[in-house]
């Protein structure tokens, strides 16, 4: 049913910026002098936290707002990257599986869904449900750093919206019930801790329509070039370069991704 919790390892070798090397094999820090820098436990749950971008051929609803290219790439191809570049990541995993373990309603805790969604088959993981006056109420932690506190408005993103409102579509589709609020927990290491927003889940046709980050292309588009790559319609080659065009405040998703070099090289013959 879930078919979503499946872990790969798409990461085949690291960069070490403690004795600069551009690859180094994946038990480098556990063996070598370059682990009393970084944590070899550290660089372990890197590898053990990885998800596969397409589990059983499904389309996560994390896709919707993500570059599919990207993804395809991390599944299909061999990666470097720098484990440090996943400490954000690592420590948002640890808020929730904090959060999950001390649950005061577990049942309605780390919830797997899985259904359809225009004509895509998706699944997603909701963090939590909560039983509210207002009906069933959508809870997703968003671990935040304290940088970006002051940039937070007073309203959720709605690239953040979108991904509840496909996690309230998938969860009517199995239970019958739909939720039709969300919340958005942003979570920060500094006081104070919480900085919850609250909204009305959007309609599905709403979340599909909307263009993530401001980007070219529309929700709809990008699932369903993710879907012809989770089924093999497409090669990740064939996919355009998605995440270039969406706008993080004067930066794209590209200056982040870890396929960047791979993705790249092919698009122009040269890593950059
Ligand atoms: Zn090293």
């Amino acid at each position: 049913m879930s078919g979503c919790t499946e872990v790969v390892l798409p990461i085949t070798s690291f960069k070490c910026s403690v004795c600069h090397s551009a690859k180094v094999d994946l038990t480098h820090f556990a063996t070598t002098n370059c682990g009393l820098a970084v944590h070899p436990d550290y660089v372990a749950a890197v590898l053990a936290e990885q998800q596969d971008n397409f589990p059983d051929g499904k389309v996560r609803v994390s896709a919707a707002s993500s570059c599919p290219r990207s993804a395809a790439i991390m599944r299909d191809e061999p990666v470097t990257v720098d484990p440090l570049a996943f400490n954000a990541m690592l420590t948002g995993t640890g808020w929730h599986t904090l959060m999950a373990a001390h649950a005061t309603d577990p049942a309605l805790c780390e919830i797997e869904v899985s259904g359809i969604i225009d004509g895509i088959s998706m699944c997603g993981h909701i963090d939590r449900l909560l039983r509210h006056e207002s009906g069933l109420v959508i809870a997703d932690w968003k671990h935040a750093n304290d940088f970006s506190r002051k940039y937070l408005k007073d309203v959720a993103k709605p690239e953040h919206i979108v991904q509840t409102s496909l996690y309230a579509e998938l969860y009517a589709q199995q239970h019958g019930e739909r939720p039709t609020r969300g919340v958005n927990w942003y979570h920060f290491t500094s006081s104070p801790p919480f900085a919850p927003m609250w909204y009305d889940l959007w309609p599905v046709a709403k979340c599909l329509d909307h263009k993530p980050y401001e980007c070219e292309f529309t929700v709809r588009q990008i699932l369903h070039q993710a879907a012809d790559f989770a089924v093999g319609k497409v090669k990740w080659t064939d996919l355009p370069l998605v995440g270039a065009s969406f706008q993080f405040s004067g930066k794209s998703a590209c200056d982040y991704c870890a396929a960047f070099d791979a993705c790249q090289t092919q698009a122009t013959g040269a890593p950059f």
